[in-house]
């Protein structure tokens, strides 16, 4: 809070499209998409209208023992615009949730099955999935962890795939190569694994670190030779960002369990969501006695509000136009970043689908990057926001994750200020 002294708070009156207005009528392209939840821009018609009419019917119901057309829809048509084989979808409220979630669903099925000595988590380096105690145990960010490590479940910890300063031609090598300290984790604790979670390709609060699908294809492969389960956290991830409607796509594989969350609702509502297979279903699946049932429940899970916004967001994506469009938007992201491939400061510029970063270090050839006290970052937050744009840097990473109805142009002028943030920064 000490910050907002010299960095006043930026009060937002309204949005439209990729812009965020202030109350003096200065607008902010949002280049990080509210923190990854925004999808199709701020205020999309077609969101807004499903808002409105369901707004007419039905504002809220419990739901045990309730259910309402927007939450079956909801769940009908994840399952089937996944295409991953999901039969089953648990609602929670927020990513956190929804990692809390799976992480208890995959420990319970194994006690459900007379396997409890299946008790731990695999996860990878430099991992982030969520603040609650579940998910922040999960996750590998000493910046939200360590103060609470006392307090919270020890996974064990893998090497991730990352591949930070590698040319991306070369990713998919270093990907499969990363698979070898999966494969002796899996070997020395496989069977007191409950799961292995990982963010597929970008590692996103991590600093957008990224590598390539074989590695999920790997993983996969190594997950049902341990007979452990994957949960793949699609939370910043899902719903096109990747080039796929998700990145578990790319790969070809069906994880155990699915989150999902941010885009969700298009960045309207919070909502997250579980997606999972019949056969874990089963194992939950029992007369009351035997208490199997998952017991977990958020009051506002499957909020009609949030669902009739998801289903909207489905309906958009359903075409395929999106994706399309993305892959164009994509190509122009890649090509106006190579003005960076040789500055000085810049150590590492990465791309998967609509997420790109560039990485701050006093040294290309070092590829180490800026001390964190220096606050490199938040310089170039701080031009940005001068110029009118929302960039708000993760450390020494510089990234772009923009709504998809961002255009050409618009891009470029975004990486002119980044180009001049970074300047400033590193001068
Ligand atoms: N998992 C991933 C991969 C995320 O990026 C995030 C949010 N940044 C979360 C989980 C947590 O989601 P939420 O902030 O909605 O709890």
């Amino acid at each position: 809070m000490h910050d907002h002294e010299f960095l006043p708070l930026t009060p937002i009156a309204r949005a439209a499209g990729v812009w965020l207005y202030d109350y003096d009528g200065r607008r902010y392209l949002d280049a990080i998409s509210s923190w990854w939840t925004n999808l199709f821009g701020h205020c999309h018609p077609h969101l807004m209208a499903a808002l409105r009419a369901q707004t007419e019917r039905l504002d809220h119901v419990i739901f045990a023992g309730f259910t309402h057309a927007p939450a079956v829809e909801l769940a009908e048509r994840l399952c089937r615009q996944s295409a991953m084989g999901f039969s089953r979808v648990f609602f929670a409220d927020s990513g956190s949730a929804a990692v809390e979630v799976a992480l208890k669903m995959s420990f319970q099925y194994w006690r459900n099955l007379d396997q409890p000595q299946r008790t731990r988590f695999i996860n990878l380096s430099n991992s982030y999935h969520g603040e609650t105690f579940g998910a922040l145990g999960v996750g590998d960010v000493d910046l939200y962890k360590s103060i609470f490590a006392p307090l919270l479940i020890e996974p064990i910890t893998v090497a991730s795939p990352d591949c930070f300063g590698i040319p991306q031609s070369d990713w998919e090598a270093h990907s499969i190569a990363m698979l070898e300290p999966m494969r002796l984790c899996l070997e020395q604790h496989g069977t007191q694994v409950a799961a292995v979670i990982v963010e597929p390709l970008v590692q996103c609060a991590g600093g957008m670190r990224m590598y390539h699908a074989a590695y999920l294809r790997g993983l996969r492969a190594l997950c049902d030779a341990h007979g452990v389960h994957l949960i793949a956290d699609e939370i910043a991830v899902g719903f096109g960002r990747t080039g796929t409607l998700f990145a578990c796509h790319q790969a070809a594989i069906s994880p155990d369990f699915l989150c999902v969350s941010k885009g969700l609702t298009g960045g309207t509502l919070p909502l997250s969501a579980v997606l999972t297979h019949e056969r874990i279903y089963a194992a939950f699946y029992d007369l009351y006695e035997t208490q199997k049932g998952f017991m977990h429940s958020h009051s506002y899970t499957g909020n009609p509000l949030a669902c009739a916004a998801a289903v909207a967001t489905l309906e958009l994506l359903e075409d395929g136009s999106v994706l399309r469009r993305n892959a164009e938007l994509a190509q122009h992201l890649r090509a106006a970043l190579v003005r960076f491939q040789d500055h000085p400061q810049v150590i590492d510029v990465r791309q998967t689908g609509l997420i790109a970063a560039l990485e701050l270090g006093p040294q290309r050839a070092e590829k180490v990057g800026y001390p964190s006290h220096e606050r490199r970052g938040l310089r170039v937050y701080t031009h940005a926001l001068e110029r009118g744009a929302l960039l708000r840097p993760l450390g020494n990473v510089v990234y772009f994750m923009p709504p998809y109805v961002i255009d050409e142009a618009q891009i470029d002028w975004l990486i002119d200020i980044a180009a001049e943030g970074i300047q400033r920064a590193t001068a």
